[in-house]
């Protein structure tokens, strides 16, 4: 995920868009809706926003279709109401089990992401790494990197979306995950680039490679400790995440004032960063801004809601990068046969 993400990301989450503290989670039903263990589930009905636990409301525009609170590990995909529940908004199984299974479209995109880029390393291999001649491992390590990296984001937020009415404990925990994730994407972006940003400088390389990994670890401490998710620590998010982000800035500079926009707009493929920024941004602004859910209420509860076109455009994003860095692999091999100009 790219740094344009991270001020936005410390001051909301990623996916539940209030990350409550652990407290909330002592009384995670509001008395209704409640499982109970060994009930037989038969009644098929989604829920309305107000019958969904306070720790489960982010998005007050999306007013139907939420499961419910399962309390078990398989029956999170399930969509139905405990038995004793009234009769459903929903009354035909088969929709209820289509119109979730669309409510599920974020968990499937970023599965089906996921898998596409733990591929893309082989896909990388066979077309692109052994048509050149004498390419090296470190450039498919790096770009490896990158694509795992996003593999990894992927998973933990197709996670996240699954469990999240798992418990309140669970949803919180996800959470982090999730946030961890995004630290790992922007981690793994950063190496190739780095990589081919200082080519012929391995002095420079393994400096931001330790100074970016280095703050990776220090972010995924905090992202990983509990109170660090709480409402409390909300401006520290915001500081440690845009720091990350504007930590790759600094080494983009860096490079352009060594050797300038020509050369560096090349090994960078920084014109395809603008476009993956552009799509992430865009992603991002529609994410914060609820559009169009908050133009026609009910209208985008089951698909075309804003965090689905956010995960959309997260994908569209890193496949810009990932094209971006071929590119660049394209362009340090002719530099090593020395047709490129440094
Ligand atoms: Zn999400």
């Amino acid at each position: 995920m790219p740094p344009q993400f991270a001020s936005q990301l410390g001051s909301m989450g990623p996916d539940a868009g209030s990350s409550s503290p652990s407290k909330q989670c002592q009384t995670p039903f509001d008395g209704q809706n409640e499982p109970t263990h060994g009930s037989t589930i038969k009644s098929w009905r989604l829920l309305l926003w107000h019958e969904i636990p306070k720790w489960q409301q982010d998005n007050e525009y999306i007013v139907s279709g939420y499961r419910l609170v399962s309390l078990h590990m398989i029956a999170t995909t399930h969509t139905y109401t405990a038995a004793g529940q009234p009769p459903g908004l929903y009354g035909c199984p088969l929709r209820v089990y289509c119109i979730s299974t669309i409510r599920l479209f974020n968990a499937y995109s970023h599965m089906l992401g996921a898998v596409v880029f733990m591929i893309l390393p082989l896909y990388f291999y066979n077309r692109h790494f052994v048509e050149e001649a004498g390419a090296q491992v470190q450039y498919l390590l790096v770009i490896s990197i990158y694509c795992l990296g996003v593999a990894v984001c992927f998973v933990f937020s197709a996670t996240f979306h699954i469990l999240c009415n798992h418990s309140c404990n669970y949803a919180h925990f996800c959470n982090r995950l999730d946030y961890l994730g995004i630290l790992v994407l922007m981690w793994g972006a950063g190496v190739p680039t780095i990589f081919y940003g200082f080519f012929c400088d391995s002095k420079l390389r393994w400096t931001y490679w330790m100074t970016t990994t280095s703050t990776a670890v220090c972010c995924t401490y905090l992202t990983l400790a509990p109170d660090f998710a709480s409402p409390r620590f909300r401006h520290w998010r915001a500081s440690l995440y845009a720091g990350f982000g504007l930590s790759s800035i600094v080494f983009v500079l860096h490079g352009l004032l060594i050797y300038g926009w020509e050369v560096q707009k090349q090994r960078m493929s920084l014109i395809s960063m603008g476009w993956m920024a552009v799509s992430n941004l865009v992603g991002a602004a529609i994410y914060a801004t609820r559009i169009p859910e908050r133009w026609l209420p009910r209208v985008f509860d089951t698909f075309g809601a804003s965090h689905q076109v956010f995960h959309v455009a997260v994908m569209i994003a890193a496949w810009i990068h990932f094209q971006g860095l071929v590119e660049a692999f394209h362009l340090a091999r002719g530099m090593t046969a020395g047709s490129f100009r440094t």
